[in-house]
């Protein structure tokens, strides 16, 4: 099994970090990463796809890459 980056990442207004819970072992390449994230996908249903990430701390939002 491939060993999978850590994928850490933090709030780009106020800095929190954003990654959540380990995921398990076994489960990682499943979710194809290492944690879960605390980020908030703002869905949208005509594009069929998350356009925005939220940020459970402070409300801010910004773009999906
Ligand atoms: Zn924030």
């Amino acid at each position: 099994m491939k060993q999978l980056t850590n994928n850490k990442e933090n709030c780009p207004y106020c800095n929190a970090d954003l990654q959540g819970e380990p995921i398990l072992n076994e489960d990682q390449e499943w979710y194809g990463a290492t944690h879960f994230t605390r980020k908030i996908g703002m869905y949208d249903l005509e594009k069929d796809r998350t356009i925005k990430w939220k940020c459970p701390d402070c409300g801010g939002e910004w773009d999906r890459l």
